[in-house]
This record gives C-alpha cells, sequence and structure tokens, in this order.
C-alpha cells in the first residue's frame, strides 16, 4: 500500500484506525470496509498500470454501469445469490466478481428460467406496496407513511377495535412491530431530512424505552447515517436521515397530473356549484342564444339528478337554455362552458 500516491495512503490508514478502534459490535462493517480496501486498492493498481500503458488525453476510469454497481454497492457476505437474466450481462458479471469480487463469485448464476424474475420473486408487488401509503402490520394495525417536501411523518394506528383488558399490550406490541417496519421502510422507500415518527400513545415509560430500543435496533441494518431523538414533549419521535440519491417515490413518481399533488380532488358537487357560477358570469357578460356545459360524466350525472333543480332555476333566470354534454376525457375538476 505504500507505493500509492498520497492521497490514497491517507485514506487507508483512516481505514485502519477505523478497523481498530471499531467496537466489537460491527464486525459485518469491518468485513466490508476490509472488503473495499481491498477492491479500491485493486482498482487503483490498474488505474495506474493503465495510465502508463495509453497515451493522453485517455480515459482512465468512470464509475460503472448499474448492474456492476449493484454487485459493488449491495453484495456482501449476507448475499445469497445474485440471478442475472440476461446472459450478456451476467458475463460481464462474473468477469468483474472474477477480478475485484473472488469471494462474490460463486452467488452470481444465470436464470434460464421461462417464468420473468420479477414475478418470481414479486418484485413488482414489492415495489407497489413500497410505494403504498398505507403498510399494513401482522398484529392488525397499519402506519401512513406521508412524504412532503419537508419532512416525512409515519403515522402508527391500531387496526379497528382493541379490547379493553389488553389495552396497553396491544398498543406495546403494535408499536414494537411498527418500530421494526419503519426502520425497512426507511430503507426500501430511501426517505431522507427530517422525519416524525407517532407510534400510539403508551402510558408505561418502559414500553416507551423499549419501543425506542427495538426501533434502534432495528437502524442497524441501515448504512446511511442517521439521529434518532427520544420522545419529544408531545409524544413524537423526531429523526433525522441523511439524503442520499432520490427516494423511491421521486425515482418511480411524478406529480398526479389531476390533483396536482394535492392528493385530493374537488367533489363532482363542489364542481357543480364552480360551473353554475360560471353560467351566471358568463351570460352577464356574453349574450349567448343557448348554453352548453361540457364536463366529467360525474358532474354531468349530479346536473340529470340531485343538481336538476338548482340548473333548471339558473336556466329560468338568465332565460336561456342549457345543455349537457360529457367531455369523454375530462377528469372531475375540468369543465368548459360553451356560448352557442
Ligand atoms: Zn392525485
Amino acid at each position: 500500500m505504500n507505493r500509492c500516491v498520497r492521497n490514497y495512503t491517507i485514506s487507508a490508514t483512516r481505514f485502519h484506525w477505523w478497523l481498530h478502534h471499531a467496537d466489537d459490535g460491527r464486525n459485518s462493517r469491518r468485513t466490508e470496509l476490509q472488503a473495499d480496501i481491498v477492491y479500491l486498492h485493486k482498482l487503483w493498481q490498474d488505474i495506474q498500470k493503465k495510465s502508463l500503458a495509453i497515451s493522453s488525453p485517455a480515459l482512465l476510469y468512470q464509475d460503472l454501469d448499474l448492474s456492476h454497481r449493484v454487485l459493488r454497492d449491495f453484495v456482501n457476505a449476507d448475499t445469497y445469490r445474485v440471478r442475472v437474466d440476461s446472459r450478456e450481462t451476467f458475463q460481464k458479471l462474473t468477469g468483474f466478481a472474477g477480478e475485484y469480487m473472488m469471494s462474490d463469485l460463486e452467488k452470481i448464476s444465470h436464470y434460464t428460467g421461462e417464468r420473468p424474475l420479477f414475478d418470481l420473486y414479486g418484485v413488482e408487488q414489492e415495489i407497489e406496496k413500497s410505494l403504498a401509503r398505507r403498510v399494513d402490520l401482522k398484529s392488525g394495525g397499519y402506519v401512513i407513511i406521508d412524504q412532503t417536501e419537508a419532512l416525512t411523518t409515519m403515522d402508527v394506528n391500531t387496526g379497528g377495535f382493541v379490547g379493553v383488558r389488553n389495552f396497553d399490550d396491544t398498543i406495546f406490541k403494535t408499536n414494537l412491530e411498527a418500530a421494526q417496519v419503519i426502520a425497512r421502510q426507511l430503507r426500501l422507500r430511501n426517505l431522507g431530512g427530517i422525519i416524525i415518527i407517532d407510534f400510539i400513545d403508551m402510558d408505561h415509560e418502559e414500553h416507551r424505552a423499549a419501543v425506542l430500543a427495538e426501533f434502534n435496533k432495528a437502524l442497524q441494518k441501515d448504512r446511511t447515517k442517521m439521529t434518532v431523538n427520544g420522545f419529544s414533549a408531545l409524544g413524537l419521535v423526531e429523526m433525522t436521515r441523511k439524503r442520499t440519491r432520490e427516494s423511491l417515490a421521486q425515482i418511480l413518481c411524478e406529480t398526479c397530473p389531476t390533483c396536482q399533488g394535492r392528493g385530493e380532488i374537488r367533489t363532482a358537487q363542489t364542481i357543480c356549484y364552480e360551473i353554475l357560477r360560471e353560467l351566471l358570469r358568463e351570460s352577464r357578460q356574453f349574450s349567448a342564444r343557448e348554453f352548453r356545459i361540457l364536463a366529467s360524466q360525474q358532474v354531468i350525472d349530479l346536473f340529470l339528478d340531485e343538481e336538476s333543480q338548482s340548473l333548471a332555476q339558473l336556466g329560468d333566470f338568465i332565460a336561456r337554455p342549457i345543455g349537457l354534454q360529457v367531455g369523454a376525457s375530462y377528469t372531475q375538476e375540468q369543465y368548459d362552458v360553451i356560448l352557442i
């Protein structure tokens, strides 16, 4: 290692310091760091070798493509197997592992089955679940996750009726399970920034302490930098998690065009009244023989049924006929008032 350039020697020394001072509970991290050192060292040697062999200007190194990055960043001693359904990628990965990650070479296998890999392991469903607002708990409770620009809130709830007799116990168990599930969801969804967790209120101080301990334990699987504060005066657990890449939702989703991200749309009834006010405005401003309302099926249905009287009254008031027409592609909030 001493033959390396100065920069690398410094970081290697720091790695050594870390290896000697890290506590014993972090053995797996130590192994990972050692693997990292070996990998980086080999990589640096290859870059140096290459630099001597080619003439400048030339590209000496660029970050790996996705499949290689997955292999480098996510495969460790706990990984059981890496299945690849493309022969080309499989060959590239085994070539890479043979050179840099010898101990993981055996784990990479080429999948040639008929069923798509994502189906075989239910990946689609897992993605769906990782984007859902509600996560169900085995104990019957559930967690509601809301991600806003400023922070993420996680609200733990018991499912349905909780018996009076085992009230405290049920709540305690639900919170314990939620602690594990939340720690996992933070990683799966890659949530960063401020996170506020609202566990179900617990009367016993030792229950609160146990839930917090369970939560901290579950968070140890997470490689991302975090700080967790205890229960606040309002009974909330506040924490921060370093923002690395984008969150899963930011990568896979875009703002809903129907509600513009509000998560709600105005009811068909609200739209009906908006249209009636618009009609009145237009009838005062323009002279038309007739008016026609173009709106979504739901809104037109209301005008034909519940709101038919309001429409008839307005028609009488402005002394003009008002026609209705369904706009097939109209969302519930969309409408036009046409002058004829
Ligand atoms: Zn929406």
